[in-house]
């Protein structure tokens, strides 16, 4: 029997080959699609008195014609209809515009219900919508669905159209989940839900079906995130390092200094992974500065002390730059060697750093995304760190396998999740968090002023200076825009060189040539630099411990999350710092942002405000966090439903039964179905 996937949506009632092509854009090819074609609300046609109508409020109401109607028209096409109907014992107004075509059916002492606004001060109703009883009702006394449409695609005409195709096709509709979690939750039958969920009689049964099928669609979207968990558990053809504890701790000994408890308790988790034949696939949180760069080296030892590859995987060249530096300081002394390759490298050095690769070389390589680009290969590459991705697992993992590549992978983001999301977006991760910064460390006193106060921004670089201190002056982001933001920049600098003429004021923004960024960023790092002004291409992973002030220009541009990264290029040593927000915000929640900054530096707690302020579709571009756009949930109010939904794939998935049971077919062919699983995990 044909399934409804596999039905195109032209063979429902109604739908022509141009209405079909516009249910394309909405994403509905199928009849399955368009079943699926959820309504986002539902407007209430039921029939209630007039004192249970708000004022100002619509409602739906019968009563009896009392006068003959009146007609005004202006203009060409406008016109007025009014008439007297009786209504609960009141005599109401009813007012409709632009329909004229009614008055002749607007007969006295006929019954007609009356959809529209109640205005009880003037006892009138303006009126959308109206039937006659003894015409048959269509509308009235129901809930009706209210679709997102456009073009020739009308309200009316999407719900006949599905309707109609419930009438069809709907004894076609099956059961996805297992019946055991369908009786677990007391869920409604898919077939019931669905056709529920288009026409409910009352707003009770239009939860329960939705309720139904939002748990079936987070359920499918974990399962994939949970199967794909279990399965790269169980692949067995991952590194399994072999490394001695004394080994470890002889080289966090090298280390500058103590690690806190938190890093040593990362570390070890990512050390039992390592160890593991099954591949790692670990994402390491913690907030700016609470130094993950060092959890990272341990694990680059690790990996080359077993006698493999590692390599750092960074998103800038700057951040590429600095990690080569520090990462060389910490293994030249044990005798491991490190390397750098980015896209901005002349050939020839490109060359001899993939030849070294390929010969092993070097032990570790620190780079860009050329790392893992077509022609460059490795003697034994064990572990790939990524440092300020934040979904770099699924998508270059296959690439690595592809290349027959299948290393151990810790992801590390200073952007900390909130618990909603990071079930959400990294459920098939395994999650370390690093909960304290370094000891000695002081909290970043913040202000927020308006641009007026220029001068005095001016009076604290200077005390900061005078102090042996070093600043950033954040240029504002111009959206789309990077020419408009190197402008912004350079004008900036002029003005700081005219305003200190005796300090040495740096200019870093992603128009200049590789070796000039990384000249300055040098020369900033070592103090040659007093402020430095730049564009945000500092705003992930710089470290200059010695800087202390952070100024942020037209502040209200950035999203909070990119505030608190920017925030957290200082409070790297043991000195005070300090962020000044320059900002004259129009807009509320542009206030609400300064406010979060200036209240907190916990980067958990600026997370966790800024999810409420943008709600969690926004959160991250939701490219980027591969966190779908869901049909029907809402992943901040359906967030226990989605814990519960994560629980269940997960139990389910790691039965045995689940891969090879008929009763799983379905499911299974779900997950097959998905990009995740192209290739080589399923067969
Ligand atoms: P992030 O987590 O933002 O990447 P980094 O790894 O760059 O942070 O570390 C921030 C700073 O803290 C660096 O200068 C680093 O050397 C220092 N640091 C890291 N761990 C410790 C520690 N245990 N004690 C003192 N300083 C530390
Ligand atoms: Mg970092």
């Amino acid at each position: 029997m044909m399934k409804l996937d596999q039905i195109a949506v032209r063979q429902a009632k109604g739908v022509s080959a141009q209405k079909e092509q516009e249910l394309h854009a909405f994403g509905v090819h199928t009849i399955a699609d368009l079943l699926d074609y959820f309504p986002f609300r539902y407007e209430d046609y039921r029939i209630k008195g007039l004192t249970e109508t708000k004022d100002g409020e619509k409602g739906t109401v019968q009563g009896k014609i009392m006068s003959v109607p009146s007609l005004q028209r202006y203009g060409r096409s406008k016109s007025r209809l009014t008439c007297k109907v009786l209504v609960d014992g009141l005599l109401v107004t009813a007012v409709w515009f632009n329909r004229p075509f009614l008055q002749e059916q607007l007969v006295p002492g006929r019954e007609i219900i009356l959809t529209g606004k109640w205005e009880q001060r003037r006892l009138q109703l303006t009126i959308t919508d109206s039937e006659f009883p003894d015409k048959g009702t269509a509308r009235s006394g129901t809930l009706q669905p209210v679709y997102s449409i456009g073009g020739s695609i009308t309200q009316p005409w999407i719900r006949k159209t599905i309707k109609q195709a419930l009438l069809q096709y709907g004894t076609m509709i099956e059961e996805m989940l297992p019946h055991q979690l369908v009786d677990k939750h007391r869920l409604m039958p898919r077939r019931e839900a669905v056709e529920r969920i288009h026409q409910p009689d009352d707003t009770v049964e239009g939860q329960a079906a939705r309720r139904r099928l939002v748990y079936e669609e987070l359920f499918l979207f974990q399962l994939k995130l949970q199967a794909y968990r279990s399965l790269n558990r169980k692949r067995m053809d991952g590194v399994a390092h072999v490394v001695d504890a004394e080994s470890i701790r002889q080289f966090a000994q090298t280390l500058p200094f103590e690690l806190t408890d938190s890093q040593k308790k990362v570390v070890n988790e990512i050390l039992t992974d390592m160890r593991q034949t099954s591949c790692m696939n670990r994402l390491l949180q913690g907030d700016v500065g609470s130094g993950k760069t060092v959890v990272a080296a341990i694990a680059l030892f690790a990996a080359v002390k077993a006698g493999h590859q590692g390599a750092l995987m960074v998103p800038t060249e700057i951040l590429a730059e600095q990690h080569l530096r520090s990462l060389q300081r910490l293994f030249e002394p044990v005798g491991m060697e490190v390397g750098l390759l980015t896209g901005s490298l002349s050939d020839r050095k490109k060359k001899d750093a993939v030849a070294s690769l390929q010969m092993g070389l070097t032990d570790i390589v620190v780079g860009t995304h050329a790392i893992i680009q077509e022609g460059v290969n490795f003697r034994s590459l064990g572990l790939v760190v990524t440092d300020e991705q934040h979904r770099f697992g699924v998508n270059q993992r296959s690439i690595l396998r592809r290349k027959g590549l299948n290393p151990d992978v810790l992801t590390m983001t200073a952007t900390p999740i909130p618990r909603t999301l990071a079930i959400t977006a990294f459920g098939d991760l395994d999650v370390s968090t690093l909960r304290e910064r370094p000891q000695g460390r002081k909290s970043i006193q913040t202000y927020w002023v308006k641009h007026g106060m220029l001068e005095r921004v001016f009076g604290f670089i200077r005390r900061e200076v005078d102090g042996g201190r070093q600043a950033y002056f954040i240029c504002p982001l111009i959206e789309e825009s990077e020419k408009l933001d190197v402008q912004n920049a350079i004008d900036l600098h002029v003005q700081l060189q005219q305003a200190f003429p005796d300090l040495a004021i740096g200019l870093l923004h992603g128009r200049l040539p590789a070796a000039e960024k990384d000249e300055v960023m040098r020369s900033f790092g070592d103090d040659h630099i007093d402020v430095l002004v730049a564009t945000t291409v500092v705003e992930v992973g710089v470290d200059v411990p010695n800087a202390t002030l952070m100024i942020i220009m037209d502040a209200e541009r950035f999203g909070l999350s990119q505030l608190h990264q920017l925030r957290g290029r200082v409070g790297r040593g043991g000195h005070q710092s300090y962020c000044v927000l320059i900002a004259d915000p129009k807009s509320e929640t542009g206030r609400e942002r300064m406010k979060v900054m200036t209240e907190t530096d916990d980067g958990f707690e600026v997370a966790r405000r800024d999810l409420e302020l943008r709600g969690p579709g926004d959160f991250f571009g939701t490219k980027q966090s591969g966190i779908p756009d869901f049909k029907l949930a809402d992943m901040a109010a359906d967030f226990e439903v989605l814990e519960q939904a994560r629980d269940d794939a997960a139990e389910l998935t790691a039965q045995e039964d689940f891969w090879t049971s008929r009763a799983y077919e379905r499911l299974r062919m779900v997950l097959k179905q998905d990009q995740l699983f192209q290739g080589d995990l399923l067969d």
